[in-house]
């Protein structure tokens, strides 16, 4: 009843070259037609991918965007409204290196999902506790906090015109992936903090998670019954990889 949802995360990689590249190896992949497939390239390039990705099912995303949807004057931020003009159907809000870098609170990741909205995109929200935390026992807490903001203002059914997406800190970009029963458990416990709200909208929530993924534990985690895809980064700078990940789904 949801479908599978399988997003690439190119960061801050790539130029004009490279990104040009990798876009013909993407439109030499067979895509799999059940699954929701995006890519979250950096900003500059998003037209690039728009004109290469003509009549892919590729969609695009934003890596990130400002907390407003008007114009004005934010220098250097993206708007969502001008990420929708581009092309983009989708952007990440609050991943974690935004919020440790980049200093986002739960509160501005709250207005940017809202911003997102304001402008038609799907926000994917992001969500994950760092190894110390975990170590704490103190998952939940931290994953119920994060999105207990979004909650509190949109409801499930706000949730829900999003995506969750679950990236354990210390899972990204260390090559430790968490196990599908770790990652499930996760997820279970995120959709059954939905479902005490609302149980119908809980069940059509997309969760993916992201940390690590790659062509080779794509198929165990995806197999669990409340991961519904994933948000890759590494491996997704990678067309051939990346395409047999999204063939995992
Ligand atoms: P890696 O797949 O490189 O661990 O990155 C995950 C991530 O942060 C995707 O948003």
């Amino acid at each position: 009843m949801r479908r599978p949802l399988v997003a690439g995360n190119w960061k801050m990689h790539g130029t004009r070259h490279s990104i040009g590249e990798l876009l013909s190896g993407l439109n030499a992949q067979q895509w799999p037609d059940q699954v929701d497939l995006l890519i979250a390239p950096p900003a500059l390039y998003i037209q690039q991918c728009r004109e290469a990705l003509d009549g892919s099912p590729l969609k695009l995303a934003g890596q990130s965007c400002a907390y407003q949807a008007e114009p004005g004057a934010l220098t250097g931020e993206v708007s969502p409204a001008q990420l929708r003009d581009a092309g983009c159907e989708y952007v990440l809000v609050g991943h974690s290196e935004r919020r440790s870098l980049f200093g986002e609170t739960d509160e501005v990741v709250c207005r940017k999902f809202a911003a997102a909205l304001a402008c038609g995109l799907r926000p994917i929200l992001c969500v994950g506790e760092t190894r110390q935390q975990r170590d704490a026992g103190d998952t939940a807490e931290v994953v119920g906090r994060q999105l207990q903001v979004i909650l509190e203002r949109f409801g499930v059914s706000g949730l829900a015109q999003g995506v969750v997406a679950y990236e354990p800190v210390w899972a990204i970009g260390t090559g430790l992936t968490a196990s599908p029963e770790q990652a499930q458990e996760v997820h279970a416990m995120i959709r059954a903090r939905l479902a005490v709200l609302d149980d119908e909208q809980a069940q059509c929530v997309q969760i993916v998670y992201g940390g690590s993924v790659k062509a080779e534990n794509a198929r165990a985690l995806f197999g669990m019954p409340d991961i519904d895809g994933g948000l890759v980064g590494g491996a997704s700078l990678n067309a051939d990889e990346f395409g047999a990940i999204a063939r995992a789904a």
